[in-house]
């Protein structure tokens, strides 16, 4: 493993090849192939997309002394509105060193990459209380097309960030293309996924979950986290800085509008509502949670309605595109029930199958049914955190006994199979599951009842592999032998990162399961591992 040099930003843009800050779009346009390869390739892919050459732009990333050293982003795309995000902090790292007061911010939206055809434009006020962020919701806009977009602070203009409506919801849109990811724990390797994923032609990205990790420093980590376990809001933010301070992520930030929802290490490792991992007091693990919703809230490019009150944030929501997919988000952490009997890898107690254990609450899982129910859309996506289908990890040791790891949908079988049983008995056509937390790439199909042969099909699902962070080696054997014990399951990758890039057309879903060759070299090769299709009206998945 290569050693870093002492983090800072400056010296982590060095080391990712990004050029200077005074250099700027036009510039870059001059670069020779190595340097394109090396750090321009998102901005030429950028000048490419946007099939108009970039006349004036500002400097990417932003300089030093700017205020918009976190970059800028947007989200939650709809037919006619999306979100613009960014955050003054001229002091990322350490609190944001805006100060007390509040500032006015100008944002404007075009329709060229130069800024020149500006369409929407308008004012949000960044204050103390929301770390100087900024989530301002543009509406009004034409469905299905792209914008670009940027920020103004005191004469100050933030990079230029690209962005996108949705179809409009009774079109039948030809071509959905989006990145599926999660788990970058900073501090287990860099961000080669995120390179990739600003060198794609994407719709929007998805990201599952475990975007930051609350842990301490780990000494012999690629790169240090700053600091202990985090717990108070100013850690939480620190955090977020420190994680979105990395360039290639601010890059696929300012290249797609994301659409995000949280797993665990938001807040706590393997908490459940109000459960912490070690069982800390309910009002203190409340706090903390408080701190980390708000902190998450602050960095993502979410809509207002989602700001947190307290210790409870509203997350969970779909996003039609087009009528080609349906996604319904959502939240598997705010309101389960604790895991039954331990949270790793058990022998299922009488608690896996308690019937008012939960995963998403029941309001939440009465929203999910109705959605399904609703919908028109050719795809039905569900896009959650953890692993939906059965892996019983005993399977290839003994014949009749049954390990599950607790946190995930294993330990909610009837959670699990009202879901399923819903989508068999309303016959919800073409139900794909998306999911990540395991920080290994599966596929596999749907169940009601994943121990009888004769259960049929209802959907298939995908688990991207993580970012970042390690799988448990020692596992990769025993997951290994017990797969042809677990027959839905079609493919298991435990030993590589990357992320899952899905391509849907009304006829197909596609899964390709991407990954890099190493996480200890930003520009390593990312390749595709394997890919597996989904054919409309067809249950399962075979290789593609
Ligand atoms: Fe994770
Ligand atoms: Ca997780």
């Amino acid at each position: 493993m290569r050693r870093m040099p002492p983090l800072n930003l400056p010296t982590l843009r060095a080391l990712a090849g990004v050029p200077a800050p005074e250099a700027s779009f036009e510039s870059l346009r001059g670069f020779g192939r190595r340097e394109i390869l090396r750090g321009g390739a998102a901005l030429a892919a950028f000048a490419l997309l946007s099939r108009t050459p970039v006349a004036r732009a500002s400097a990417w990333p932003a300089a030093a002394d700017s205020p918009f050293t976190l970059g800028v982003a947007s989200g939650d795309p709809d037919a006619t509105s999306v979100v613009l995000w960014t955050r003054l902090a001229p002091d990322p790292l350490a609190g944001g060193g805006m100060g007390p007061t509040p500032v006015p911010v100008r944002w404007e939206v075009a329709t060229d990459p130069a800024m020149n055809d500006v369409v929407r434009s308008g004012e949000e006020i960044a204050s103390a209380e929301d770390a100087h962020s900024v989530h301002a919701t543009v509406q009004g806009l034409v469905p299905d097309r792209w914008y670009w977009y940027r920020f103004i602070v005191n004469g100050v203009a933030s990079p230029i960030g690209r962005t996108r409506t949705f179809p409009d919801p009774r079109v039948v849109a030809q071509r959905l293309r989006f990145a599926l990811t999660s788990c970058q724990d900073w501090q287990a390797g860099l961000y080669t996924a995120w390179r990739d994923i600003s060198e794609q032609d994407l719709d929007c990205v998805l990201h599952v979950g475990d975007y930051i990790y609350e842990g301490g420093i780990s000494r012999q980590a690629i790169r240090q986290h700053h600091g202990g376990e985090i717990f108070t809001l100013e850690e939480y933010r620190n955090r977020h800085a420190l994680y979105r301070s990395d360039p290639w992520l601010q890059r696929a930030h300012a290249l797609f509008p994301f659409i995000v929802t949280w797993d665990d290490h938001e807040v706590d490792n393997n908490y459940a509502n109000d459960v912490q991992e070690q069982n800390a007091p309910r009002e203190a693990f409340l706090e903390r949670r408080a701190n980390g919703y708000r902190a998450y809230y602050e960095h993502m490019p979410l809509r207002r309605e989602a700001k947190p009150v307290g210790p409870d944030m509203n997350l969970y929501r779909f996003f039609d595109f087009g009528r080609l997919a349906r996604l319904s988000v959502l939240d598997t952490r705010q309101f389960r029930t604790d895991q039954p009997c331990g949270d790793l890898l058990r022998v299922p107690c009488a608690g896996v199958f308690d019937p008012s254990a939960t995963m998403t609450g029941a309001e939440q899982e009465r929203w999910l049914l109705r959605n399904l129910l609703l919908s028109r859309a050719r795809w039905n996506v569900i896009a959650q955190q953890v692993m939906m289908m059965q892996m019983n990890y005993a399977a290839g040791i003994s014949a009749d006994q049954q390990l599950f790891i607790m946190d995930v949908w294993d330990g909610y079988f009837e959670a699990r199979r009202r879901i399923l049983e819903w989508i068999a008995r309303y016959r919800i056509r073409n139900t794909i599951v998306l999911a990540g937390d395991i920080h290994s790439a599966w596929a596999g199909d749907l169940k009601p009842d994943f121990d009888r042969p004769e259960s049929p099909i209802v959907g298939s699902e995908f688990v991207c592999t993580s970012v970042s962070s390690g799988f448990q080696t020692d596992l990769v054997g025993l997951v290994t032998l017990g797969i042809p014990g677990n027959p839905h399951i079609k493919y298991f990758n435990g030993l590589q990162r990357g992320y899952t890039l899905c391509d849907v057309t009304p006829q197909a879903w596609t899964s390709h399961f991407r990954v890099a060759s190493t996480t200890s070299d930003v520009f390593a090769p990312v390749t595709t591992a394997r890919s597996f299709v989904v054919q409309h009206g067809v249950p399962g998945l075979v290789p593609a």
